[in-house]
């Protein structure tokens, strides 16, 4: 299944997109996709909905971010080999965690607004998780059973809050509208084996990553497994996974996000997202 949520930012309903990629409406079902709906049981019944049954929404709306009231985003640094050989940071012996604010979640296509001060804001398409049951110190064995599905990111970072301005990476990961997310949650069942998906972005048109995720230093269930063993991740909560090369702070020289620029992303079986990148001050969210 690929569930969605559609509308006005703040006001989205839940959907799905039927075989045909027909947007269908899911508000006379269920009153959101959020935690309550990414169960084993939750999916099931929404599994053997018959999608020709569901209202057709006409148009192309706005979609959201695909789930609701996330209580945590959690970033994996450094997680493919060439990515982490490209910034000329040491290759992890163990993952890098660091926190993605949920502030700076939104829709796959909603504008990017570059920070106040921002000189050097930078793309990571990424594969995310999206957990579907609690999980607490799980082993890998168990990790998937915990997961309802993918979603495809872009993990934006401004790299001089990031690493020059001390401490944590989070000051450069959190900023307003560095967390898309979408176009879908894909569940688990329909995505099939996470550790061979193929990924891409395009800035203004120009190939910058391509990448996939059987080049994942740690792969989904190590990952799973291991953040569990440090939090308790809740249904809803997401995890992405880190980002292949290509990246701007990798360039020879050094390439970053300028108000005018458009980003475009995908993943095999995960949908496209695409971005403006606009000015401070100047965001139009429809
Ligand atoms: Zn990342």
């Amino acid at each position: 299944m690929k569930l969605v949520r559609y509308g006005k930012q703040g006001t989205e309903r839940p959907g799905l997109i039927d075989g045909e990629g027909q947007l269908r409406d899911l508000s006379h079902v269920v009153p959101d996709i959020g935690a309550a709906q990414l169960g084993h049981d939750a999916l099931a019944q929404l599994a053997k909905l018959n999608a020709d049954d569901l209202p057709a929404v006409s148009g192309k709306p706005r979609l959201g971010c695909p789930i609701a009231h996330i209580g945590k985003c959690i970033g994996i640094g450094l997680n493919y080999i060439d990515h982490a050989e490209e910034t000329g940071l040491p290759i992890p012996t163990e993952p890098i965690i660091f926190a993605k604010a949920i502030s700076s979640l939104q829709g796959p296509d909603d504008d990017v607004v570059l920070p106040q001060d921002s000189t050097k804001a930078d793309w990571e398409v990424e594969l995310g998780v999206v957990i579907g049951t609690r999980a607490s110190y799980v082993s890998q064995d168990q990790a998937l059973d915990h997961v309802a599905g993918y979603v495809l990111a872009n993990d934006i970072s401004e790299r001089a809050f990031q690493l020059e301005r001390g401490g944590t990476w989070d000051k450069g990961k959190g900023c307003d509208t560095f967390g898309p997310l979408g176009p879908w949650l894909v569940t688990r069942d329909e995505v099939g084996d996470p550790g061979n998906l193929d990924l891409w972005l395009d800035v203004n048109g120009q190939r910058m990553q391509t990448g996939n995720t059987s080049k994942m230093i740690f792969n989904v269930t190590q990952i799973v497994s291991y953040v569990s063993r440090f939090m308790t991740l809740m249904p809803g909560d997401v995890i992405i996974t880190g980002t292949p090369p290509g990246v701007g702070m990798g360039l020879k020289p050094a390439q970053f996000l300028k108000a005018g620029d458009v980003m475009t992303l995908g993943a095999k079986g995960l949908g496209t997202q695409t971005q403006r990148v606009v000015a401070w001050g100047r965001a139009s969210q429809t």
